[in-house]
């Protein structure tokens, strides 16, 4: 591998731009790990979940409602037929006395079947004033769930905001130092980013590469301490560009 060379300005400036990029880095990295973000998402399950509930309650009360209406009107001609036949019972009409006889025992009949479906219609009522109080707990907590969400969500975006305002900052400085660091430097300094983990330039200090943290062995330092200023060094351990300063060591 053929040594590139940049003047000891410009290998500074790397260190600064390596800076700036990890100060990127953190603020992207605490973009996408904001506490807000598990905690919408767990909400919004629960969310989906009242939801799906709310539905289900929803089937049930218009079933029962349905219920009760078919209830009423089952009721509706055994009443009518009821005070009719009283009626006729009242009014002497019955013309002879096996009829009267007959109709005295169907409002007998009615009356039980009365008292029948107005049971049955009674469940259903007592049914229905159940599910519809479940209902409407569940409507409740559909309302809590969403002011419970659009608070975090207001929190998140407050975060992100200054998330953002603070990479904008931080890419200004950037734009502001990378014309002053050569292009290759500047292109060696980018493969090196990727390649390990964000980190493509390190400064040696204290005979440190403050990259992979090894200290550099006394052959290798040697050679560093024997290299021209303008020349860039690569850690031996982990390939980063190495920079040299006042601090380290040599
Ligand atoms: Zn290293």
């Amino acid at each position: 591998m053929r040594a590139i060379k940049a003047d000891q300005a410009a290998q500074l400036r790397l260190l600064d731009l390596q800076s700036v990029d990890s100060a990127l880095a953190q603020l992207d990295h605490r973009r996408r790990t904001l506490p807000q973000h598990a905690e919408i998402a767990r909400l919004r399950a629960d969310r989906a979940a009242v939801a799906a509930d709310l539905v289900a309650a929803d089937t049930i009360v218009s079933d029962l409602e349905r219920e009760q209406a078919k209830a009423e009107s089952d009721l509706e001609p055994v009443r009518e037929r009821l005070i009719r036949n009283r009626k006729r019972i009242a009014d002497g009409t019955v013309p002879d006395p096996k009829a009267l006889s007959a109709m005295v025992d169907e409002v007998e009949h009615l009356k039980k079947r009365i008292g029948d479906l107005e049971d049955a219609e009674l469940e259903v009522m007592e049914q229905l004033e159940s599910a519809t109080a479940a209902r409407a707990l569940l409507l409740t907590r559909t309302g809590e769930l969403d002011t419970q969400l659009a608070e975090l969500e207001r929190r998140r975006d407050q975060q992100l905001a200054q998330l953002d305002n603070a990479a904008g900052d931080k890419r200004a400085e950037r734009d502001a130092i990378a014309p002053s660091i050569p292009a290759a430097l500047l292109a060696l300094y980018d493969k090196s980013v990727l390649s390990h983990g964000g980190v493509g330039a390190a400064e040696l200090r204290q005979r440190r590469c403050t990259g992979c943290q090894l200290e550099v062995n006394a052959a290798d330092l040697r050679a560093f301490k024997a290299a021209a200023e303008d020349e860039v060094l690569r850690c031996e351990e982990c390939s980063r560009i190495l920079i040299r300063t006042a601090q380290s060591g040599l």
